[in-house]
């Protein structure tokens, strides 16, 4: 009986999990490994981080969500032994495995920025993002006896994706919060930071610009080409200018998980450029799937960005090929087709390109409605059991 061994219950690896587990006569052992007993969907994890969502709405139990005949490991992984076939654990014995597919996700990246991983909050996982939540909820709490205008000054680094969503869902609440800790709501400085010129590039510019001016109608100040040069514990810096707050958001983008470079991979930022069937050069037995995979679109070459949406489709392929490996048979290249790009600026709107029976610029409500359709439909995904997060 062939071992299969799947490393992380994110997007990729429960994906993979679901997709083996319904294949008929198939002689395998499926273990999952993941390091917490729950799933969290990090599509929204600025949610938590802002306090419009509680942690239990973007979660649920892997063992539960399932197929039986997937065994679950709840540990961390330190290490791939690619010659042994071994995956060494922190606390569990070391396992062998016949197949093997990562799909460990994402950290921060911080690209050497000086004080970033001491004075500035990312949005990472449940734990960084309740964290972010609380330190936000204290600093704005305490400037009623502190009268320090740093108190309600807030700085995000970074305008990518999760930057932009993240204000989003800040100004939503902004209000709320006001109300409930007593602080003066035009006092509120909001800026974000970025060091490329324009902010949301890979929209339709008539797109970007509408996301922009909301969020800057709602008190954000963009600083588009402004290269962060050093985080302080008050204060953002970008050469000699300083931007205080005591809140600053981290949220300047993302590099594979450290198990792969610990490991020994030909990688760069911990991503590793994969086979076009997504097996790791020199080892047909192991497959890299979502964050820590880095896939050339064969339309021009370059690196798929990292999503949630290519983690769910990397493991189908994934998957496929495994069990053609173990049939005999020829594996198949990945093919990916976008569904599009969707950006919510808040609960209630947003922007997206859709990509689903034509080609559809949305902006406000509707962007909104298809960004929580895509966003349910990748729970579904990952999942068969109905009903498994909470509203
Ligand atoms: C705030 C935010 C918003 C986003 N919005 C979108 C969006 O709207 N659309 C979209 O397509 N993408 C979005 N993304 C990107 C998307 O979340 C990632 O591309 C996706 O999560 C990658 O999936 P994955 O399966 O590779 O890894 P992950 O989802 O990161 O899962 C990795 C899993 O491995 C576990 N793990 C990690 N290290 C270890 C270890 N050493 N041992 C054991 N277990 C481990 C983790 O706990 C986790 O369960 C967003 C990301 C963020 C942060």
């Amino acid at each position: 009986m062939a071992k299969i061994v799947i490393l992380g219950a994110g997007y990729g690896g429960m994906r993979t999990a679901k997709q083996l587990a319904k294949v008929n006569n198939l002689d395998v052992e499926i273990v999952l490994v993941n390091k917490n007993p729950y799933h969290y969907q990090s599509t929204e994890l600025h949610e938590v981080a802002a306090g419009t969502k509680e942690p239990d709405q973007i979660t649920f139990d892997v063992r539960k969500a399932v197929d039986p005949k997937v065994k679950v490991i709840i540990d961390e992984v330190t290490k791939v032994d690619q010659d042994a076939k071994k995956v060494e654990l922190k606390n569990g014995e070391p396992l062998t495995y016949d197949y093997l597919v990562n799909a460990l996700g994402f950290e921060s990246e911080t690209f050497g920025i000086k004080g970033a991983d001491e004075n500035g909050w990312p949005i990472l996982d449940i734990n960084t993002a309740v964290a972010a939540r609380k330190h936000l909820e204290d600093t704005l709490k305490n400037y009623k006896t502190s009268h320090d205008e740093n108190d309600l000054r807030i700085v995000v680094c970074g305008a990518g994706f999760t930057s932009i969503e993240y204000l989003g869902e800040l100004v939503y609440r902004m209000s709320e919060m006001a109300k409930e800790f007593d602080f003066p709501l035009d006092k509120v400085k909001i800026d974000c930071i970025e060091a490329t010129p324009k902010i949301l590039p890979m929209f339709d510019p008539k797109l970007a610009d509408w996301g922009v001016k909301f969020l800057e109608d709602h008190g954000v100040t963009f600083h588009a080409g402004t290269p962060i040069t050093e985080v302080k514990p008050n204060a953002v810096m970008s050469n000699d200018t300083a931007f205080p707050a005591n809140t600053i958001i981290w949220t300047t983008g993302v590099h594979g998980s450290h198990v792969i470079a610990d490991s020994g991979y030909d990688q760069k930022r911990n991503r590793v450029v994969v086979e076009d069937d997504l097996s790791v050069n020199g080892h047909p037995e192991e497959f890299l799937v979502g964050d820590v995979s880095a896939v050339p679109n064969p339309s021009n070459g370059r690196l798929y960005p990292t999503t949630a949406q290519i983690s769910i489709a990397e493991a189908d392929t994934a998957a496929d090929n495994i069990v053609a490996r173990i049939n005999g048979k020829e594996t198949k290249k990945f093919v990916f087709k976008s569904l599009g790009t969707l950006c919510s600026l808040g609960p209630k709107t947003g922007i997206a390109e859709v990509d689903m029976g034509g080609h559809w610029k949305l902006k406000g409500a509707k962007a909104s409605v298809a960004k929580k359709l895509v966003a349910d439909r990748s729970v579904t995904e990952l999942t068969d059991v109905s009903g498994i997060m909470k509203e």
